[in-house]
């Protein structure tokens, strides 16, 4: 017999987060997703498709009229960009100086596609000539790049000059933006980036659930004249016109109330002014950045591409990083995350994201961490530390 559970009320623990994402999620967004359910076709939730649909494309920087939330992670839309985008035979160039670049290998590979590399080391970003190499070699269709690599801390710099030489070759540009879009300066239509995928609970600071993709024509011509569908119906944006552009006729059922958080999450980046968002988070993370120099540790990432959105940060000789991230969530219920793939026992990864980037957060996170790191007896000056964020704090 199966017995009946025994399961209590939902209480999850109070966590402040700064990891890699979810980010600390505003009241706004959370009192957005209480509100009452309508159908996905009624003509209230039309209005407001179009209103995120807005909203999308003033964060982005895009006039792209092919603009949507696609229903699931970040990993959903990005299967929605390489999947519809690359087809069989095509050859997709990929990253490999991080986690995400074969996680695209994966999904481009899975399209039917063959996929050929461009090499820089985990922690450091692609250099331009290297990709123009890459593309005079391998003359690929596709040429895929993360602008904000979560894995190694790093910001693609040049994106301009990567996107010019991909067109000299006539390939297509997909950029992950899952932890630049509404954090970190990205700007589509002037970089000339044809696809750009992103996630919601990053900079966003909204939950997962409904993730922004942008096309442009060129990228939405070469979509809507594939030989062969795309592998997935689910995402499948010939079919996802149909609900998403002028028809609105049902494809499936649009996750309701994930769009409304969706569009309290960008409603609050147009009101703080998107360019103003950027300069936040530089300036928090800055913050964050001088406090742990300042306490003796290091940056993973120089100045020219670190990434304000996600700090790493090198974990100091002799300590555990682990005993370290459990001590977070023990003692004060802060989440930071430990390194991936090479970088694996190497650096924390320390999110300053969307409504985690504020002064509040970011100083609790440096007493914490400070005190993290004494109670593991590493060499660090926690004073100095905090007195640095506190000074960079108090210029805002
Ligand atoms: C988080 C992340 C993803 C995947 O998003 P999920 O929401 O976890 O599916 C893809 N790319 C980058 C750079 C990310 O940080």
């Amino acid at each position: 017999m199966v017995e009946k559970p025994d399961v209590g009320e939902l209480t999850p623990p109070d966590r402040t987060l700064m990891g890699p994402g979810p980010s600390e999620v505003h009241p706004r967004v959370l009192r957005a997703m209480s509100t009452p359910l309508v159908g996905h076709l009624d003509p209230s939730f039309v209005e407001i498709m179009d209103e995120v649909q807005e909203l999308l494309r003033y964060t982005f920087r895009t006039d792209n009229q092919w603009t949507i939330p696609v229903s699931g992670t970040g990993s959903a839309a990005m299967e929605a960009a390489i999947g519809n985008v690359v087809e069989p035979g095509d050859t997709m160039l990929v990253p490999t100086n991080g986690y995400f670049g074969g996680r695209m290998a994966s999904m481009a590979e899975r399209a039917g596609g063959k996929v050929v590399e461009v090499d820089a080391p985990w922690g450091e970003p692609l250099d331009p000539a290297d990709v123009a190499d890459a593309l005079a070699e391998h003359d690929p269709d596709v040429f895929g790049f993360v602008h904000a690599e979560t894995s190694t801390g790093v910001r693609q710099p040049d994106v301009s000059e990567l996107t010019a030489a991909a067109h000299d070759h006539d390939a297509l540009v997909i950029a992950d933006t899952v932890t630049s879009l509404g954090g970190v300066e990205l700007r589509v239509d002037e970089w000339n980036i044809d696809v750009a995928y992103s996630g919601p609970q990053k900079c966003l600071s909204c939950p997962p659930g409904a993730s922004p993709l942008t096309l442009n024509d060129r990228a939405m011509e070469k979509v809507l004249s594939r030989e062969e569908p795309a592998r997935s119906w689910y995402l499948d944006l010939s079919l996802l016109e149909g609900y998403w552009g002028d028809e609105r006729a049902y494809h499936h059922t649009a996750p309701i109330t994930n769009v409304y958080a969706l569009r309290e999450a960008l409603r609050l980046v147009a009101e703080e002014g998107i360019e103003e968002r950027w300069e936040r988070h530089r300036e928090v993370a800055g913050a964050l950045k001088a406090g742990v120099e300042a306490m003796g540790l290091e940056m993973n990432a120089p100045d020219e591409y670190w990434l304000p959105s996600l700090n790493a940060v090198r974990v100091p000789d002799g300590v555990t990083d682990t005993d370290v991230t459990d001590y977070l969530i023990d003692q004060y219920d802060l989440e930071i995350a430990t390194g991936l793939g090479d970088l694996d026992g190497d650096i924390f990864r320390i999110g300053c994201m969307g409504h985690s980037a504020r002064a509040e957060t970011v100083s609790y996170l440096m007493a914490a961490l400070g005190d993290a790191l004494d109670a593991q007896g590493a060499d660090v000056d926690v004073q100095a530390g905090l007195a640095a964020t506190a000074e960079k704090l108090g210029d805002r």
